[in-house]
């Protein structure tokens, strides 16, 4: 059996089994954004990983260093707060080939510093090896009050699913750099190109979502939204069905969508690395929960309700159709 014949989970699935059993401080290990420790009554100790490889996930062809340092710190802080933790220490592993210019390693490591300093991150540590192209992998801990730490696994049917941004910018702008040619607007492509290069955690949504205490369940959209919401539902046991028109799309990857012939609600619904927080509220919470960040300049965007099972995207006309996972699987043949 080749991994492109089982996909990233079924890799995980599989070398799951290797591992012993967890100890007692674990009260969550492998399943969502971060582990989840035990410190002590109150507190959690959160903890998460994320790689990027050149070629794979960034090339310096239109990245420039320091903004593969801040992304490779934002996607971590990303996990953190869709747990509605606080990022805390870092450690940072880097491999890099031999002839590569010091410039290019101080340039990427002030985009981690310069992160770091703004979410209040300290890089604790980590490891330099060579290698035959760039790679970094940062881990990073967090902490959440256990009253207020938010699981994948929480949604139940009837909840209602909302997400704080707008989505399929960071594909578009992807799109752009891969293609560029199809924007005449300079700040359209400013904008969807710093989306895709430099994603921005949402730490305040998060920090407010876990205040309230009325979100059931939550994830950072790494891979997509559909996949993200695949994701809630295989964790908590439930369906969802949410509505093609509600789900709030980028301007500009409306624009480049037009441009080249796409449909930008791809973008939204499948393309990934938005890192918005999708999550589901309880419903009789939601205007309660609506009020609360809209008063405080965070307007949420309601798209769908949780069902009790299947996952179905419902398009203007009310057509349903089932949805599947197709964000960025790493080991999918096309
Ligand atoms: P996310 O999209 O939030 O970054 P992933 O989809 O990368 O999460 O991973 C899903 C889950 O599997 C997470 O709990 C992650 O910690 C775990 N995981 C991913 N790769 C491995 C691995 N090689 N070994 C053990 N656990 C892993
Ligand atoms: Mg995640």
């Amino acid at each position: 059996m080749k991994i492109s014949d089982i996909g990233e989970f079924g890799l995980i699935e599989l070398l799951k089994k290797e591992l012993p059993e967890n100890l007692p401080a674990v009260v969550k290990g492998i399943g969502d954004d971060t582990a989840v420790l035990k410190i002590n009554n109150d507190q959690l100790q959160l903890m998460t990983t994320d790689m990027l490889v050149e070629g794979v996930h960034f090339s310096f062809d239109y990245a420039k260093p320091w903004q593969v340092g801040a992304k490779a710190l934002n996607v971590n802080i990303s996990d953190i707060v869709a747990m509605g933790g606080t990022p805390t220490f870092a450690t940072i592993a880097i491999g890099i080939p031999k002839e590569t210019d010091t410039e290019l390693v101080r340039g990427l490591y002030k985009g981690i510093g310069d992160m770091a300093c703004r979410y209040n991150v300290s890089v604790v540590g980590g490891d330099t090896v060579s290698a035959p192209v760039s790679v970094i992998n940062i881990t990073l801990m967090g902490v959440a009050e256990v009253s207020k730490v938010i699981y994948r696994s929480g949604a139940k049917p009837g909840d209602a699913i909302f997400v704080t941004g707008s989505l399929g910018g960071s594909s578009a702008g992807l799109y752009h750099l891969q293609n560029p040619g199809y924007l005449s607007h300079d700040d359209i492509v400013q904008e969807i190109t710093e989306l895709h290069l430099v994603p921005l955690p949402r730490v305040i949504e998060s920090k407010l979502l876990s205040e309230i205490g009325t979100v059931t369940s939550m994830n950072d959209i790494s891979d997509g939204l559909a996949s993200e919401l695949y994701e809630i539902g295989q964790a908590s046991g439930v369906g969802c069905q949410v509505y093609s028109e509600k789900i709030p799309i980028n301007q500009g990857a409306q624009t480049l969508a037009g441009n080249v012939g796409k449909d930008a609600l791809d973008w939204a619904f499948y393309g990934g690395e938005d890192f918005q927080l999708v999550f589901t509220v309880n419903k009789d919470k939601v205007d309660q929960t609506v009020q609360y960040m809209k008063s405080r300049g965070k307007p949420l965007f309601y798209i769908g309700e949780i069902t009790e099972k299947s996952m179905v995207i419902i398009d203007s006309k009310g057509n349903k159709q089932p949805f599947h996972p197709k964000g960025y699987d790493h080991f999918s043949q096309g």
